[in-house]
């Protein structure tokens, strides 16, 4: 079925903040949620028509969840792609395995972006300390190791200097494939977010500037104060992976750009991501409703921001300063239902408009 009408049934695999909001956007717009994922009281099954608790490899608890929904989505992109494609077998999932099978893994990704004709930072593929040192001869340093799977947030990556001894950096990686790349000087991070249905048609959020503290995102501002032409050239790389991947759904693309104003690719997410909370707000359609639309083959909303918006995640303990948060009635807070607030835990967020002539 291509189309899922409002007062389906969607499931989403995932159980953060990225489902949570997913599932409040897909009841707000009449479907209902069944989402899936090991964690109990998660911040989605809060909100959500259903849940389930259960590991992603248990095939009973799928053949359950398959049979409960009419389409199937996620928002975590490190779900074994053995699963998307058992589930397939069962319900339409979108995305499909084959995005993930690409965006889980580093090296996969670089290459389907570079052969795309898309610029990335240099990289080469490591799997043991000869090819690492290997890698550091055409490379160069400053450089990056990066585990190829499951990093995120900084996590799994180890910077290289001229200076560094590579055993230990090496032995750091526990023998994890890992790709080595070039240290990129840029001079600042975007994003750029892009939905396309099932029939193929795209619509992408403006480009927008990320600042992270200790590799995780801290502020969101849109739109990133770049040039109109680099602007129209993010928006037309994010397009170009997203047709070329055969995505349906959200596509979030992460790229750096340099002094000299080129952009290179850094990661995609398949999926909402937080670099697009502030479209809550800004958007006549946010990412969260975006993606239901998407996956649910109903035509894409318009993705023109009305105001400009500055989004600031609140991480750990920054979650205490809600009631000064609250004393500017500007701000609009979000709280993710989240126990323990955890160094560095995505624990809620907070956007604040300004008019679209005043840079945020
Ligand atoms: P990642 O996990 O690849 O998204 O990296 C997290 C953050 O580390 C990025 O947002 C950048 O701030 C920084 N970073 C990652 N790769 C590079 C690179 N090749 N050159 C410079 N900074 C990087």
């Amino acid at each position: 079925m291509t189309t899922i009408a409002p007062g389906g049934r969607i499931g989403i695999l995932g159980d953060g903040q990225l489902g949570r909001m997913m599932a409040m956007a897909a009841a707000e717009m009449g479907y209902f949620v069944h989402v899936f994922g090991p964690g109990k009281d998660s911040p989605a099954a809060q909100v959500s028509h259903r849940s389930t608790v259960a590991d992603y490899t248990d095939k009973a608890a799928l053949d359950a969840f398959a049979r409960s929904v009419d389409v199937i989505t996620l928002e975590f992109e490190n779900i074994p792609t053995e699963t998307l494609t058992y589930l397939s077998e069962r319900v339409p999932v979108r995305p499909n395995a084959r995005v993930l099978e690409i965006t889980q893994d580093r090296y996969f990704e670089k290459i389907f972006i570079s052969n795309l004709g898309i610029g990335t930072a240099n990289f080469a593929n490591v799997e043991n300390i000869d090819e690492l040192v290997q890698a550091i001869s055409h490379i160069g340093t400053p450089s990056i190791l990066k585990t190829r799977r499951l990093g995120y947030d900084g996590k799994g990556q180890a910077r290289i200097d001229q200076a560094s001894a590579i055993d230990p950096i090496w032995e750091e990686m526990q023998g994890a494939p890992s790709i080595l790349e070039e240290f990129v000087k840029f001079r600042m991070e975007i994003s750029v977010i892009v939905a396309r249905g099932v029939d193929g048609e795209t619509a992408c959020y403006c480009p927008v500037e990320n600042r992270h503290k200790n590799h995780i995102l801290a502020t969101t501002l849109a739109p990133a104060d770049i040039s109109k032409r680099l602007s129209s050239r993010a928006e037309e790389i994010a397009v170009e992976i997203a047709t070329k991947i055969d995505l349906i759904g959200l596509l979030a693309v992460e790229m750096f750009v340099t002094e000299d104003d080129t952009i290179l690719v850094n990661e995609l997410a398949p999926r909402p991501h937080n670099s697009g909370h502030w479209t809550i707000e800004a958007c006549a359609a946010n990412q969260f409703r975006q993606i239901i639309r998407a996956v649910c083959g109903l035509p894409l909303a318009s993705p023109v921001r009305h105001a400009n918006a500055v989004m600031t995640n609140l991480l750990g303990n920054d979650i205490a300063d809600w009631p000064k948060i609250l004393q500017d009635p500007d701000n609009s807070l979000h709280l993710y239902g989240k126990g323990e607030p955890r160094d560095g835990r995505k624990m809620g967020h907070v956007t604040k408009l300004l008019p679209l002539n005043k840079k945020p």
